[in-house]
């Protein structure tokens, strides 16, 4: 079932759309935002979703992410 405002504006209720049926899940551990802070970051022309668990992960041991994210071997460690 469509939201009526489909109807008054497009644009607003597809970006609506995507916001509800997305799943803000951790890369590493799917661990979705219901349960912890999960953040957003942009990537190679996309976006992936990682808890505040794994953020550390990201910055100080990205090779442990080969994998889950695209080239996480080529990424600096921090
Ligand atoms: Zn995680």
């Amino acid at each position: 079932m469509l939201p009526s405002i489909l109807k008054i504006n497009n644009k607003f209720a597809l970006y609506n759309f995507e916001l509800m049926s997305e799943i803000k899940e951790c890369l590493v551990c799917k661990t979705t935002s219901n349960d912890t802070p999960v953040t957003k970051f942009y990537y190679k022309n996309s976006h992936f979703y990682i808890c505040s668990q794994h953020i550390p992960v990201l910055i100080h041991n990205p090779h442990e992410l080969v994998g889950m994210l695209p080239d996480a071997d080529k990424l600096p460690k921090g």
